[in-house]
């Protein structure tokens, strides 16, 4: 993406053009240097995220729910068909009794950038689609200003459903959830997975540090220990504008490790067609 277009859309997402223009921006940053070209293990009370088998966490079944509704045992495997018919028939919590319809992700299946917010919203749960509302449309744009089409990436949530009224997801939905989620950055098998939000972060990487502490930070996540970072969520930047430019740092922090990891010249390269 040419420098003008770019401060345009800086321009519309509230940051200040002059950050663009900083040796800070310009200048690549430590990640990039030789002692952190591989991501950042684990540390402490923040730990890289495993799947979860259901039975083996001992889950009990919502009265709602049929024992064969556990989604954690047919999914390990599955293809994207039988994964998505999975989610859109699943009664594995009290969510499914609420939703309109249930929100699968969406976006390039072979995408370097994979993104996971929260939970459906109001505009979500109507449409079947994730990031649809104003939050939605200011991740575009963030996106865009980083030189990605919305289509170039994937994109899901930790729950496929929306909780009532918009309130956090409970432990026991996410658990519910969370298989699925896992075989879709399974399939996807992104470069880098971009967490968005406190409870997304919180949940992927199954700790309660705050958010403020986790973002611009590289993680490794899951079994093929993918690079993971975390940002605030654009809903959060809607309310807070004047945190715009740390999450336009860690949006730099992206396109830095996906263009070292791909090896290629610009970000305009970062995704794979499908
Ligand atoms: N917020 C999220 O976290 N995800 C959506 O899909 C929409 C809003």
């Amino acid at each position: 993406m040419d420098a003008e277009r770019s401060r345009r859309y800086l321009d519309v997402m509230g940051v200040p053009v002059w950050r663009l223009r900083s040796a800070d921006a310009d200048t690549p940053g430590p990640e990039q240097g030789p002692e952190a070209v591989a991501p950042l293990a684990c540390q402490g009370d923040v730990m890289a995220s495993d799947p979860v088998d259901l039975a083996d966490a001992g889950v009990e079944l919502s009265p709602e729910a049929t024992p064969d509704a556990v989604p954690a045992a047919g999914i390990a495997g599955a293809d994207w068909e039988r994964l998505s018919e999975a989610v859109s028939s699943c009664r594995a919590c009290e969510l499914c009794a609420t939703r309109t319809q249930t929100v699968f992700g969406e976006g390039n299946r072979r995408a370097d950038l994979m993104i996971v917010g929260e939970a459906p919203g109001a505009d979500e749960d109507r449409q079947g689609e994730p990031f649809v509302g104003r939050a939605g449309q200011l991740l575009n744009l963030m996106l865009a200003a980083i030189g990605l089409e919305r289509e170039q990436v994937f994109i899901a949530n930790i729950l496929k459903c929306r909780p009532p009224g918009n309130r956090d997801p409970r432990s026991e939905e996410t658990l519910r959830c969370e298989p699925y989620l896992m075989r879709q950055i399974a399939l996807v098998h992104p470069r880098v997975l971009l967490s968005v939000g406190r409870i997304s972060a919180q949940k992927l990487l199954r700790t309660d540090v705050p958010i403020g502490k986790l973002r611009g930070r590289w993680f490794t996540f899951g079994p093929d220990d993918i690079p993971m970072t975390v940002t605030y969520h654009p809903a959060y930047l809607l309310r807070s504008p004047e945190q715009k430019s740390k999450a336009w740092q860690d949006l730099l922090k992206v396109t830095r490790r996906l263009r070292g990891t791909a090896g290629k010249p610009g970000v305009e390269a970062a995704g794979r067609s499908v």
